[in-house]
């Protein structure tokens, strides 16, 4: 291991059997955390090149189960977004695209850095469960055509293991190390077609257009080399998405959306994705036609509906759903109040999310417990106007000792000025 942390390191490139002994001792245990800390860190700093990056993913893939969908009917596409803050997109987008009949078979993630997770924000609701076996997964989609499941001990372990200790080493932020996360969770999973958001932003881990197009060009290649269908969406997150941070405020928000209640920008992002997805599960033929689709799914109620079903199906409580007032809130609130006035021209993602971990709503380290009830809700976005002492948002908490730490990080978070911003598009552009 320290031949291939001082190989990396010098910016040489490892073979495919080195990734496979690196990703095998790390399972096993035989490799320490520390080790491969070192060699996350240099991975970070000298990069992996193509066939790199498509070796780690192949080893990746098959550090555990490989799920078959073969047996359900229909094309399978999976969604998948590189992260963002407020980003409840899956909650809303998996049940709605199920009930336009294209089946869904979702691993998703836990937060990382300052960004949410849909696993964490599933298990707010009482009861509900991700953790399943290959064939109670499998069931689910042909029973429901939805399932959301997390990575449990046999599906992309490596992933798991890696994902949690990048998380906590400042190691997240590489093209290669993110595009072989998220293609080897999606090629495990068997889905035939994946539509991945890419986020690009202040509050993204692809800070530039740049970046976040040489991540959709990877995520790609690697996608044709495995013969499956990428459609890749950049989406800005230079603002959270929606008004909701945290795991219970963002499930409420995404039960409002699914209910045509919705923010516009979460809706049209959830519009955008899930035509994209109709038109690979072949049943729309253009995205005008999905988005027409995906409407009248949602003003029916049919797309509420099967998120109720979904629930059910994986222990959750319907009820809660039904009446959000019983999701998970706090012992504490306090109000953020704007110390100027005027437009508000920046609302700083990355802050905001920092401030809703300070919160209790993510983890500082692998351990840390989430606080299902912690968040922000805001008032505004921006492009808003702001009085001096108007409340700008409302922070949630179950320890008041965390409100402090979380408002100098809402202190980062705003500018206002004197001149409104010109608003900026949320969609910069699908490469397919
Ligand atoms: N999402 C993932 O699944 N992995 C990453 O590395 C980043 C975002």
């Amino acid at each position: 291991m320290v031949a291939s942390i001082l190989k990396k390191r010098n910016g040489e490139s490892l073979t495919k059997k080195e990734y496979e002994t690196i990703i095998d001792g790390f399972i096993s245990g035989d490799i320490p955390d520390y080790q491969i800390s070192a060699f996350l860190m240099a991975a970070y700093f000298k990069g992996l090149n193509r066939q790199e990056t498509a070796d780690l993913t192949n080893v990746m893939m098959r550090s555990g189960d490989l799920i078959d969908l073969s047996e359900i009917d229909g094309i399978k596409v999976d969604k998948h977004s590189t992260g963002g803050v407020g980003d409840k997109t899956t909650i809303v987008l998996a049940p709605l695209v199920a009930a336009a009949g294209v089946p869904v078979a979702k691993m998703s993630g836990r937060g990382l850095g300052h960004t949410g997770g849909t696993l964490d924000k599933l298990e707010s609701i009482k009861g509900l469960s991700v953790d399943m076996s290959r064939e109670e997964f499998i069931n689910k989609v042909k029973k429901h055509d939805i399932a959301v499941c997390g990575q449990n001990a046999n599906l992309v372990p490596a992933d798991k293991k890696l994902y949690a200790l990048r998380d906590v080493t400042g190691t997240v932020e590489n093209v290669s190390l993110i595009a072989s996360s998220i293609m080897s969770k999606k090629l495990a999973c068997g889905a035939d077609a994946i539509v991945i958001d890419i986020k690009v932003g202040n509050g993204a881990f692809m800070k530039t257009l740049k970046d976040a197009e040489v991540l959709a060009d990877i995520m790609i290649d690697i996608g044709s080399k495995m013969n499956r269908k990428v459609t890749t969406v950049i989406t800005a997150m230079e603002e959270p998405l929606g008004f909701t941070i945290g795991n219970a405020l963002e499930v409420k928000e995404a039960i409002d959306t699914l209910q045509g209640k919705g923010p516009d920008d979460l809706t049209s992002l959830c519009l955008e994705l899930g035509s994209e997805m109709l038109v690979l599960g072949k049943i729309v033929k253009n995205k005008n036609e999905g988005i027409i689709k995906l409407k009248e799914l949602i003003a029916s109620g049919a797309a509420f509906n099967k998120f109720k079903e979904f629930i059910e199906s994986q222990g959750g409580d319907v009820g809660m759903v039904e009446n959000p007032d019983l999701m998970p809130n706090t012992k504490f609130s306090e109000t953020y109040k704007s110390k100027a006035e005027g437009y508000i021209t920046e609302l700083n993602a990355m802050d905001i999310g920092l401030a809703s971990v300070k919160l209790g709503a993510g983890r500082e380290t692998k351990e840390s417990p989430i606080d299902y009830g912690a968040g922000i809700i805001l008032n505004k976005k921006i492009g808003d106007y702001i009085n001096k002492e108007e409340i700008l948002a409302t922070l949630y908490s179950n320890n008041q000792s965390n409100f402090a730490k979380a408002e100098e990080f809402m202190d980062l978070a705003y500018k206002i000025g004197v001149k409104k911003p010109t608003s900026k598009p949320l969609i910069l552009k699908t490469i397919t």
